[in-house]
This record gives structure tokens, sequence and C-alpha cells, in this order.
């Protein structure tokens, strides 16, 4: 028997994170805690003279443990927010970021038609697309993949939504479907009226690749040849062949790339529209449109 309270698992779980060098040691702490007792972080304020039992110690144990060795928090509660959505995610995805809600936030307010067709490419976990679906529930939204397991996950995170929407409230009447293809490899011209993508653009020998959490997430999903610029090219090329005329390409892309990132859109036939940043500031999406 440990024979702890759920306070001194706190303050013990966050002395290790800590010690670790975890910045956010308390709150990671708390976030791991409730996650094994399935209650809200509130629980542990509420209940902290509860006695702890041996299993749920181990459990919290064998996960402070592996956050130490640097697992990411979301892999380890299969969860992330991203738009208004907690959003399923495992190790086969990114682990969706604030600064492409910015991206979304942009698309948004594009006049684009009521029966828009949007596709998002190399979807991930499908937090563009299960955002997009939400907040246009008319539209008709593909999230497309070239792995089968992530689409897998948006499969999940589809399945999730359904189960927790009543069915008057917010829920898309269309569902978001899957596709497993190579970019816009599979798709016909002119069928488009928005490509919207958070691809890999980071550079195969960047070092950053091998530090904190990026260590744990799929290399696929981040690194793009040798400017990480790879999959912007091939991916802007084929837009433009995909989008029907007036269409838009929003891209995510690194904060030093916006100006190459321009200069591959204008010259695959795009007029950029928007130069976007992110919460930091930092310049982080293209939004252009397919002209003739
Ligand atoms: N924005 C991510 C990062 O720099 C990279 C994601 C991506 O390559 N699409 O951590």
């Amino acid at each position: 028997m440990f024979d702890i309270t759920l306070t001194q698992l706190l303050v013990q779980s966050t002395a290790a994170l800590a010690a670790a060098g975890q910045a956010s040691a308390r709150l990671e702490a708390e976030v791991l805690i409730a996650f094994v007792f399935k209650k809200p972080r509130s629980y542990l304020y509420a209940y902290p003279e509860v006695v702890v039992s041996d299993m749920h110690c181990q459990q919290v144990n064998a996960l402070i443990d592996e956050r130490v060795a640097g697992r990411p928090i979301a892999y380890l509660v299969q969860e992330r927010d991203f738009w208004s959505l907690p959003l399923y995610v495992n190790e086969q995805v990114l682990i969706p970021r604030p600064e492409t809600e910015c991206m979304v936030e942009a698309v948004l307010q594009l006049s684009l038609p009521d029966d828009c067709v949007a596709v998002d490419l190399g979807s991930g976990s499908g937090a563009i697309v299960m955002a997009l679906a939400v907040e246009r529930p008319a539209w008709v939204c593909l999230a497309s993949d070239r792995f089968a397991e992530p689409l897998q996950v948006v499969k999940k995170n589809i399945d999730d939504l359904l189960g927790a929407q009543a069915p008057d409230n917010g829920m898309p009447a269309r569902l978001p479907m899957l596709l497993q293809a190579e970019w816009l490899s599979a798709c016909a011209e002119a069928c488009f009226d928005l490509v919207i993508s958070n691809p890999p653009y980071i550079e195969d020998a960047d070092p950053y690749l091998d530090r904190g959490d990026l260590r744990f997430e799929p290399r696929s999903a981040l690194a793009s040849g040798a400017d990480g610029l790879g999959d912007i090219r091939c991916i802007a090329k084929q837009a433009r062949r995909s989008l029907k005329l007036g269409g838009y390409l929003a891209l995510e892309h690194g904060y030093a790339q916006q100006q190459q990132v321009v200069g591959i859109v204008e010259g695959a036939g795009f007029e950029v529209k928007e130069l976007g940043r992110d919460l930091a500031g930092l310049p982080r999406y293209v939004v252009a449109q397919s002209h003739s």
C-alpha cells in the first residue's frame, strides 16, 4: 500500500516533473492525474484528502515516468483540443497546434460558396477538416492522407463527434469523407473550391526535429526535403489543377518560409490574397486564389 492522498500524489508528481525540467510541472501533473481518475482537474481540489488506490498510484507514476522521458502530454492522454473540439490523437498523427487554428479562422472569412467542396490534405487527426465541417455544416469536406492510420484517427473523431452531439446541435449535415491518397494525385480537375493543408515543412536536417515533443511525432508529418518545401511545391502545382477557377489554396508553412511559399504559389498560377501570422505574430500561412 502506498497510502497517499490525492494532494500528496499531486505534490510528488509535480516534483518529479519539475526535477525533469518540465516548465508547467504542476499543470501537467494535474492533467495526468485527472486523466487517470477520469475526472476534471477540479476534482483534485474538491477531494484533496481522498486516499489513492495502489492501482491509480501506479498508473499515475507510469504516466509521469513517460512524461519525464519526454513523451508529449497529448499522446499520454490521447486528446488535444483544437478549435471547439476535443480531438482524439495518437502517435500516428501530428499533435494539432494553435497556429493551425489561425489558418482555419482566415479560411472561414473567405467568400466561398454555400455548397463549397473542400479538401484537407495530409489531414492527420482531422483537426482542420473537423473544424470546417462543424463551422460550415453544408460544405462537402474531404480528409485526405497518404496513410491509413491517420484516416482511422479521423474516423474515430467523426464517430466521437456524432456520439457527443445532440442531432440538431452543431452537427455537420454532411460528415467529412475520407480519402487515402498522395496529396491530390487521385483527384479530378477543377473539383474543389478550397484546398487547405498543414503539410510537413521542416527541413530534413533541422536539429529541432530531435528536440522536445517533435521527437515523438511522425517524421512524415513534419519534414519535407532539404529545404522543407518539397511537399508545398507539389501541393501548389496539383492544387492549381484540382481547384475550380476562383478557388482558394490555404497553406501553413514555417515562420521563415513565407517569401518562398509566395514565390511557389505565384509560380503555380495563384494570386496571393493573404499573408497570415500565428498567435506569436510569426508568418505562418498563405491564402491564394486560382485565377484564369
Ligand atoms: N508547426 C510545427 C512545428 O514547427 C510543424 C508542423 C508541420 O511541419 N506541419 O512544430
